[in-house]
């Protein structure tokens, strides 16, 4: 039997040997949580929002996206459509999910923003993190409201409440309470809308500015103050370094926080010599100790997301193998094609374009 590296080796060669078959009609984008032997045979590497950007600016035909299926149902939303070079994206695991994401669907959404509406007897605007699927976007967009990343929550956040407009934040209530916290909200005016949908805080509701899904990510929920506190001792003078996603109490202990793009260019700037722990998956901070070898840098604690390990390079091979055969025979399937409804695709992308008017950050 071959050694799992020699099994590597000769999947990456396939698949190497198909990408060059097909030219730039493919593209293989890959979340930074991929493992290194799918980010070897990637064409670039980035946060779901970058990955969706730079997917839709290439010439590709099949987007083959190495991420869960929200990340791919970005691809789509932004994807070229229609009849001019439209582009198709593929999922290498349909049931690659994202539990957070799970938190909070399209009747949910609808029904918190109708009675928080009627609540507070004025409009509320929905700001939806990245880390959601497409109906839950569409609704944001139908609302007027945007979409967020971990780097620019506080800018969107901050933009909607400076002019008095209550903002209904999901699904992450850790990034919804960093937000709150970063941007200096009393905590009378921020609410938590639990799963019975009943509104928690201190403060009179029909005075509050920030309400927050409840919703959480079970990888960056894993960091606790006694990791913090072990890594401390274990090595004296060291940083620490964690995801917005991760409880308050953590973010506040830390050196500093930080977007996965955002740890991954101050770990790169860090000065020679520096000594890191990360809080973030494992896969990530395992790369950036691999790459940016004049500094120590540890996880903080090995914490893995299971969704993003279902991708792997039997699965990307087998995309590439159907786009191979669906191009010599129309009707074979492609592994797995990933469509977004026109209607939730335009809504969806609305509420992304309010994110990229108010941030000017276009990937
Ligand atoms: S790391 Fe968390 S938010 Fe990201 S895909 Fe995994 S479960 Fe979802």
């Amino acid at each position: 039997m071959n050694s799992p590296d020699t099994q590597n080796m000769e999947l990456i060669h396939k698949i190497q040997n198909i990408k060059q078959q097909l030219g730039t009609s493919v593209v293989i984008p890959a979340h930074h949580y991929m493992p290194p032997e799918v980010v070897a045979i990637s064409d670039f590497i980035g946060d779901s929002y970058k990955l969706a950007v730079l997917a839709s600016k290439t010439d590709a035909e099949y987007i083959i996206l190495c991420g869960v299926r929200f990340m791919a149902e970005s691809a789509a939303i932004l994807a070229r459509a229609g009849t001019e070079h439209p582009q198709t994206v593929l999922t290498p695991d349909p049931v690659s999910g994202c539990p957070m994401a799970d938190m909070i669907d399209a009747i949910q959404f609808k029904l918190l923003i109708t009675m928080l509406q009627k609540k507070l007897q004025k409009a509320i605007i929905p700001v939806t993190y990245m880390n959601s699927y497409a109906d839950v976007k569409a609704l944001t967009g139908e609302y007027n409201g945007s979409i967020c990343t971990s780097s620019n929550a506080e800018a969107i956040v901050r933009h909607f409440i400076e002019q008095d407009k209550p903002v209904f934040f999901t699904p992450d209530r850790n990034l919804g309470l960093n937000t709150a916290h970063k941007l200096g909200i009393p905590d009378r005016k921020v609410f938590i809308i639990d799963k019975t949908g009943t509104i928690q805080g201190e403060g009179n509701p029909t005075e509050g500015l920030l309400f927050i899904w409840d919703g959480f990510c079970h990888v960056h929920k894993n960091f606790t103050l006694h990791d913090i506190k072990r890594v401390r001792e274990q090595y004296p003078g060291i940083q620490i370094i964690v995801h917005p996603e991760c409880d308050p109490e953590v973010v506040q202990a830390a050196d500093a926080s930080g977007s996965t793009e955002g740890m991954y260019a101050k770990l790169k700037n860090a000065p020679g010599g520096s000594v890191w722990a990360v809080g973030t998956e494992i896969n990530f901070v395992k790369r950036a100790a691999t790459e940016f070898t004049d500094k120590t840098i540890i996880p903080l604690k090995e914490s893995l997301c299971f969704n993003m390990a279902r991708i792997n390079l039997e699965k990307v091979l087998a995309s590439l193998e159907s786009i191979l055969n669906h191009k010599a025979v129309p009707d074979n399937p492609l592994k797995f094609k990933l469509s977004v409804d026109a209607s939730v695709k335009s809504l969806a992308e609305k509420a992304l374009r309010t994110m990229i008017d108010l941030t000017g950050k276009s990937q």
